[in-house]
């Protein structure tokens, strides 16, 4: 839970530290401006895989489901810096699946907090073996993180990928080779993937 009284003065505390004048006119409002979008992008603290997840259905056909390119935005929790990018989610069904916006609810859940990409890649791979208790799930992150692109360590646009494999994703060579054709259909020219 954001205690915005509290963020409000540590903003204002970080903004004389920083050397900043906190009277002047674009600064404001700035303290009570960061406290409500923290508000926001913090929510997933206050939220529960386990409630999305929950919806699932009934179904008999146990094919591969991938859902990829879920956009998300994250902080991290080092430098409390945005990472975002993409998540890819494949799971193989044991007779229940979800609506695929309840995947992209669940990635919601676990960026919207201060992060590292390593377990938030694992907490939302261990949601869905939970929750809808499938026979594998296989989930991949790419981001950009600005802590590493913005003071130059690294070249802008530079991606960390982050990659857990959970049941039979994690013994099966063949299911996993699967999941990277299906991620890169689309990508090739040829469009003959399969
Ligand atoms: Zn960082």
């Amino acid at each position: 839970m954001v205690d915005e009284k509290k963020v409000k003065e540590a903003i204002t505390l970080l903004l004389e530290g920083i050397g900043e004048d906190v009277n002047r006119e674009g600064l404001k409002d700035t303290p009570d401006r960061i406290a409500r979008m923290y508000k926001e992008i913090l929510a997933g603290n206050d939220d529960d895989a386990a409630v999305h997840l929950s919806k699932c259905f009934h179904a008999d056909n146990n094919e591969i489901v991938l859902e990829k390119d879920i956009v998300f935005y994250s902080m991290c929790e080092h430098h409390m810096m945005p990472f975002f990018g993409k998540a890819h989610i494949a799971y193989i069904p044991d007779g229940k699946v979800v609506g695929l916006s309840k995947l992209a609810r669940t990635v919601e859940v676990f960026a919207r907090r201060l992060q590292i990409q390593e377990q938030m890649t694992a907490q939302i791979a261990d949601a869905i073996m939970e929750e809808l208790k499938p026979q594998g799930v296989m989930v991949v992150l790419e981001a950009e993180h600005l802590c590493m692109t913005m003071r130059g360590v690294k070249k802008p646009g530079s991606k960390t990928v982050t990659m857990i494999a959970r049941g039979a994703f994690e013994s099966d060579s063949g299911l996993k080779n699967m999941f990277f054709q299906m991620l890169n259909c689309g990508k090739e020219t040829s469009g003959d993937c399969v």
